[in-house]
Order: structure tokens, then C-alpha cells, then sequence
């Protein structure tokens, strides 16, 4: 479903991945980890071309990433995106939130994109929520309509970027819930967090990263045992 081969992203002189090669399975559940600054979120980013890769070939479903002749959108619109900072608009209820790209990129009637949402709201768990507007909500509920509004596009990949790392304590399990349900039904997902008991209980891979190389990709059950 992705696919580095000898990937290299330099931001200016700076080298931010070296030579990575990758392939994701449709349906795994990669996370990675490593310290910060090693490249994780440049890593994620260069899926969907939020970044360019500087050199090497990323193929996405079968589309050549980085082919300049790629149409972004296209790329774009099987991908969703989930960042630590929610990225909602405030000025617009969740129902609004959640139905603008379908509307726009898929073309649904409001209608359609409205029952889709709702669907998804329900999901999440989050139903009751559909005309607030983002600061009415706390942080975990702010990133479940986030997934929502990614999973409304009907991605055939979702990519999360340490989608826990802005919520408080007892707001992340309500988020690693909904994304270990996803990971259950057999979506494909990159996953960026901190969260190790996550990693362990669902991930398929630990892609293990260090100053823009990937030094491990393994599963959770030799990545985590101890020496
Ligand atoms: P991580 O997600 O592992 O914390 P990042 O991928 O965000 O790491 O960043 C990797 C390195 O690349 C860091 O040293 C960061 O400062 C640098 N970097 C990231 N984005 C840019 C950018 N747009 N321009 C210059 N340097 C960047
Ligand atoms: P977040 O905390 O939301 O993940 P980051 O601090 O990682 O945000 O990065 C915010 C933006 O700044 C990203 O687009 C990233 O690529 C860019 N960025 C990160 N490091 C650098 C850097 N050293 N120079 C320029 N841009 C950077």
C-alpha cells in the first residue's frame, strides 16, 4: 500500500531521512517511534506530500508519489490526516467540519455528506455533538471529530502524528480507543506517538527511528522484549 525505496528528504543542508525503505501491507498498523527530531513526522508527511521528497521513490496505491506530475489531490483524497492539534475549524459546527471535504473533493449532496457524518460521529462516539463548535468540546472529543472528518473521505490509509500528545491525561485512552478500533477493522495506519502500551497491544510493526534513519522494523513482541 506504501512503498520507500531509498528515500531522502533534505530540508535545506539538513538531512531529515536517509535512505529509507519501507512497504506497508494494506491493513498493518505501523507506528513509529524514536527520539525527537529523528524524522518521524517528515517520515509521515511525505506520504501525502505535505512534504517532497528529496530523492528516492514513494509509491502510495499504486501512485507515484514522487512524481511531479502526481495530481495531489488524487493522492490526497485516500489518505486522512490526524494531527496533534486538532486543525478544526472553530467558526464552524463539527456536523460542518466533518461534511466540507466530502462535499467539496467527493461531490456528496449535503444530505449524503450529513448522514456519512453521522455515521462517523456515532463511531467516535460523539453523536450528541454534532452542532457544537470545537471549543465547546474538550481536547479527546476536539480529536474524535478530527478522525471523523478524516475517515468521512473513506481513506484507504489513515496517518496519525502524535494525535494524543496535546490532551490531557485522562483524554487519551477515549482516542487510542477509537484508534484501536480502526486498527481492528482492518484499516491501514502510520502511526507517530509516544504511547508504548499502544504500540505493543496494536501494532503490527515498530518502525524504529534515530536522526533520520530507520535503525529497527520489527514487530511489537521482539521490539519490546527485553534484553
Ligand atoms: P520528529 O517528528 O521525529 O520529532 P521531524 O520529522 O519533525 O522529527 O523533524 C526532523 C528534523 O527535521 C528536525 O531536526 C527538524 O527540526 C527538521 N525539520 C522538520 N521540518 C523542517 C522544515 N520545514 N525545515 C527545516 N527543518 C525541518
Ligand atoms: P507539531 O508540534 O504540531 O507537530 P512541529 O513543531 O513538529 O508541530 O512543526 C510545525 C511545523 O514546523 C511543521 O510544518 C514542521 O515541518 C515545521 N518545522 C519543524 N521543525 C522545523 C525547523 N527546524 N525549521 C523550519 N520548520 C520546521
Amino acid at each position: 500500500m506504501i512503498q520507500f525505496r531509498d528515500v531522502n528528504k533534505h530540508y535545506g543542508h539538513f538531512h531529515a531521512l536517509k535512505n529509507i525503505n519501507l512497504t506497508i501491507e494494506p491493513g498493518e498498523v505501523v507506528v513509529v517511534i524514536g527520539p525527537s527530531g529523528s524524522g518521524k513526522s517528515t517520515l509521515l508527511r511525505c506520504i501525502n506530500r505535505l512534504e517532497t521528497i528529496s530523492g528516492g521513490e514513494l509509491t502510495v496505491d499504486h501512485i507515484k508519489v514522487h512524481d511531479k506530475k502526481t495530481d495531489i489531490n488524487s493522492l490526497r483524497r485516500n489518505i486522512g490526516m490526524v494531527f496533534q492539534h486538532f486543525n478544526l475549524y472553530p467558526h464552524r459546527t463539527v456536523l460542518d467540519n466533518i461534511t466540507l471535504a466530502p462535499m467539496k473533493v467527493l461531490g456528496l449532496s449535503r444530505q449524503e455528506a450529513e448522514e456519512t457524518a453521522m455515521t462517523y460521529l456515532n463511531k467516535v462516539g460523539i453523536p450528541d455533538k454534532a452542532k457544537s463548535y470545537p471549543s465547546q468540546l474538550s481536547g479527546g472529543q476536539q480529536q474524535r471529530v478530527a478522525i471523523a472528518r478524516g475517515l468521512a473521505m473513506k481513506p484507504k490509509i489513515m496517518l496519525f502524528d502524535e494525535p494524543t500528545s496535546a490532551l490531557d491525561p485522562e483524554m487519551i485512552g477515549e482516542v487510542l480507543d477509537v484508534m484501536r478500533d480502526l486498527a481492528q477493522e482492518g484499516m491501514t495506519m502510520v502511526v507517530v506517538t509516544h504511547e508504548m502500551g499502544f504500540a505493543r497491544e496494536v501494532a503490527d510493526r515498530i518502525v524504529f527511528m534515530d536522526q533520520g534513519q530507520i535503525l529497527e522494523t520489527t514487530p511489537p513482541a521482539e521490539f519490546f522484549q527485553s534484553p
